[in-house]
């Protein structure tokens, strides 16, 4: 590795072919440079290369049943990057592999920007707690969509998550995501593991020598989630047991959380008290750290998470107090004005509104105006979630981030045999109607004249009828 780091990989103004797309690509500027190799900008937009060192034809092989295989972004309809995928292998000028081409992710922060309350209020002020929900429901999306093409992402950790200012994630570092080729069955692993986010049957593993499975990507995005919601680590708290305070790592492995069942950790004068959070999301917690510490098929999955992240995002409530202040309805008031009265801190301080934001409130208004109209967002919530379809931000570039919109149900309407039926009802009886009177009309007539041609008018409204119908028919549709 020492000498990997030494020598330079690429050099400014070097042409590489891309594989598969008929064209080459020109390096431009070294972005970073890693233990494994180098991250350049190219020539082509939007796109950036990651070259190795010394690539190995496994790592090569890897790279290639990805860009066959790639997941379908949950993001794409909005032009949104949520992983940045090997798009091509580049090769150099005597035709060897040396690195890929992937989507250059732009415009974002790294995740402990945005859940981290000092480093938030510097770098994106205003990002309140539905930011956060929404951020953690398009993760649980994404980690979605990986897991249904069978991959397991392996080093989820916040380092390798970008947020944009509009709760857009994006996953970097796919390549090193475990990989199965679905043709020959062969498991490219992930060797790389971040402490903090190790689900605790892997602690001490060497993972170069283990096949993961989804149940452990789960544990690391309840940590994560975690995070976001509640600005820290789950394994953290007052310690209540003999003697110093075991480390981080093993409390996590301990199961030692501020609610496990034989826990000797309690919460601490900072810890945000899981009742702040919906329900269905207190639950996850709970089954993911509780039963689901050591049986991974008992922790939530991504789309569990999803689930109950749209019915929070659905359930919380901007306060009449702090505009920047969001709260869960369940919990009952604003828990972020109660601790600023009583500890004295806000960790979603007041900000400048911006036109969205201020739109967002108004809208919250409106909404308190029209409760009953609550119960069908909610509906219409559980309905999104169902059908598994994307509740994300709307994008418009460069604008600060926009509250997220729920679908209402389509007005009410009569089912459309109804109406025919009360159409051709009409239509009948109208026609009864109107034969009785012609019929009473011509027997009161004394002279043949009149009754000859009162029956040649009711021959002829006889005969023009069906057309009636018809014209009027095709006037409805
Ligand atoms: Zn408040």
């Amino acid at each position: 590795m020492a000498d990997g780091m030494s020598k330079s990989v690429g050099a400014a103004g070097q042409v590489l072919g891309c594989v598969g797309l008929s064209r080459s690509v020109g390096l431009t500027t070294r972005l970073a440079t890693s233990g494994e190799g180098e991250v350049w900008r190219t020539d082509w937009p939007g796109q950036v290369a990651k070259l190795y060192f010394n690539p190995s034809r496994d790592r090569i092989r890897k790279l290639e049943v990805m860009i066959a295989h790639p997941p379908a972004d949950p993001n794409a309809a909005i032009g949104h990057h949520s992983f940045a995928w090997p798009q091509a292998l580049l090769q150099n000028a005597v035709g060897s592999p040396v690195g890929f081409l992937m989507p250059e992710i732009a415009h974002s922060v790294g995740l402990f920007d945005v859940y981290n309350p000092q480093r938030r209020r510097t770098v994106l002020p205003g990002f309140n707690w539905l930011y956060l929900h929404v951020t953690a429901m398009n993760i649980a999306s994404i980690t979605q969509a990986i897991h249904a093409k069978g991959y397991v992402l392996g080093d989820i950790k916040p380092q390798n998550i970008l947020v944009n200012n509009q709760a857009l994630p994006s996953v970097i570092d796919t390549d090193s995501f475990q990989v199965r080729d679905p043709s020959s069955g062969q498991v490219y692993r992930c060797p790389v593991g971040s402490e903090g986010f190790t689900p605790p049957e892997l602690l001490g593993c060497d993972l170069a020598q283990i096949d993961q499975s989804e149940g452990h990507d789960r544990f690391r995005l309840a940590v994560i989630i975690h995070l976001l919601l509640f600005g820290d680590q789950p394994f953290k708290g007052v310690w209540t047991g003999y003697g110093d305070s075991p480390d981080p790592n093993q409390l996590l492995s301990q199961g030692h959380w501020p609610y496990g069942k034989t826990t000797l950790i309690q919460p601490g004068p900072l810890t945000i008290p899981l009742e702040t959070v919906h329900p269905e999301l207190q639950q996850c917690f709970l089954r993911c750290f509780n039963e689901g510490h050591r049986d991974a098929s008992l922790r939530p999955s991504p789309a569990e998470w999803l689930r109950a992240l749209k019915l929070a995002v659905a359930d919380l409530k901007a306060c009449r107090r702090v505009n920047c202040h969001y709260y869960s309805q369940s919990y009952g008031h604003c828990y972020w004005c109660d601790r600023k009265k009583t500890l004295g801190i806000d960790v979603f301080p007041k900000a400048a509104l911006s036109h969205q934001q201020r739109q967002a409130k108004n809208q919250a208004a409106v909404n308190t105006l029209v409760k009953p109209l609550q119960g069908a967002a909610k509906a219409a919530a559980t309905y999104i979630g169902e059908h598994k379809l994307q509740l994300s931000l709307p994008r418009s570039p460069g604008s600060r981030p926009q509250i997220p919109s729920l679908t209402l149900p389509k007005r009410w309407t009569l089912p459309e045999r109804w109406i025919k039926y009360a159409v051709t009802t009409g239509i009948v009886s109208t026609a009864v109607i109107t034969v009785v009177l012609i019929g009473k009309v011509l027997m009161a007539q004394d002279d043949a004249e009149s009754v000859v041609f009162g029956s040649l008018l009711f021959v002829g409204l006889l005969a023009l009828w069906p057309r009636l119908v018809k014209s009027s028919d095709q006037s409805e549709k």
